[in-house]
């Protein structure tokens, strides 16, 4: 079975930091294939501003463009109501059976409780937690532990009886975001280096963030 990772986001607009936590992860858990995943309708989010889907998925389809193993997928984009990670997970697995890895910043995992049957999640696919440098391990096991309370020891990472594992992988987190990105474009300063040259062009063109 093909191992793919999912990293699913808003994506608005899609930047290095991204591109690199996906490429450390994919080069890590040797996965065949990173699938971008732009957010349809981000439940956690409540942006009045957010970019319609259609400019957030042609930003990431240009960034991940002649990049080998990255794919962007428009899967939500298909999907009507708001984009829950287990519909999302359970229709991939529907349309392309596979080995997936969902990965979610550490940020995320200690809200985990917070999203739409998460209980579910580790049943669907396997959850890569992601962070800057070792220091979160600590935070994801003691999460882990208390959300999953069945969660055994296996040769450095969780795993759930009957279900998938649980890991933390430790990636460059490169101090970029999309929050400041928008900013910077709106007061007239350069997002050079921030974004692919790609991304940087689609934004100016189509007078993003102003
Ligand atoms: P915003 O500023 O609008 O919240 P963002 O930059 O955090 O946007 P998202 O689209 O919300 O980007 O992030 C998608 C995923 O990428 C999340 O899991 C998040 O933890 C992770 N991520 C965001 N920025 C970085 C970064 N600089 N390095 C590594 N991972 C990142
Ligand atoms: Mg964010």
């Amino acid at each position: 079975m093909k191992r793919i990772g999912i990293l699913g986001g808003t994506y608005d607009p899609i930047h290095h930091g991204h591109l690199r936590a996906a490429e450390e992860v994919r080069e890590d858990l040797e996965l065949e294939e990173v699938l971008f995943i732009p957010a349809g309708q981000p439940p956690h989010k409540h942006r009045p501003d957010l970019t319609p889907f259609a400019y957030r998925f042609e930003m990431t389809r240009l960034a991940v463009e002649g990049v080998p193993g990255f794919r962007v997928s428009d899967i939500e984009g298909r999907m009507p109501g708001p984009s829950y990670s287990v519909r999302t997970l359970e229709r991939l697995r529907a349309e392309q059976p596979a080995e997936y890895f969902f990965v979610l910043g550490l940020d995320a995992f200690l809200e985990i409780e917070t999203w739409f049957e998460y209980w579910r999640l580790p049943r669907l696919a396997h959850l890569v937690v992601i962070s800057r440098g070792s220091d979160g391990e600590r935070a994801f096991r003691e999460k882990a532990r208390e959300v999953f309370p069945e969660v055994v020891e296996e040769g450095g990472y969780l795993r759930l009886p009957g279900a998938y594992t649980l890991r933390f992988v430790p990636v460059t987190r490169l101090e970029i975001s999309s929050t400041n990105i928008r900013r910077a474009v709106r007061r007239g300063r350069s997002i050079r280096f921030l974004v692919p040259e790609s991304v940087r062009r689609f934004i100016l063109t189509h007078g993003l963030y102003r």
